[in-house]
């Protein structure tokens, strides 16, 4: 059964300066699952299933719903990645973005294919 899909746009919980695509399915107790979207970069920045509602496929119809408005959506990096946005990225597939998009980030150190410098 799919749920109702609802979309918004507006920032990252208490930030007031981050612009994202938001697509959120409710229920009678609230947000059952939510995923938020960089406008800027169209990269994954939060996925969220509350505990209850897992193992539905919520957030599938979510990255569905997603994609299929702005015609692709990118994982973030592996090293920005919550252990459930790993588990969504290799769940769902996909693109991941190839560049860190957070200002003064030491990320390129983690994925540095030489991290030991020889
Ligand atoms: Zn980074």
């Amino acid at each position: 059964m799919n749920a109702t899909i609802t979309y918004r746009t507006g920032s990252y919980y208490s930030e007031t300066d981050t612009a994202n695509h938001i697509w959120e399915i409710s229920d009678e107790q609230g947000i059952a699952s939510e995923l938020y979207v960089s406008i800027s970069d169209a990269e994954v920045m939060q996925i969220e299933t509350r505990e209850d509602r897992r193992g539905e496929g919520l957030a599938r119809q979510l990255w569905d719903a997603a994609n299929a408005q702005l015609g692709i959506v990118y994982h973030s990096l592996p090293a920005h990645r919550t252990p459930e946005g790993e588990a969504f990225a290799s769940a769902v597939g996909g693109e991941s973005v190839t560049e860190c998009h957070i200002d003064s980030c030491d990320c390129t150190d983690i994925i540095d294919d030489d991290p030991y410098g020889y």
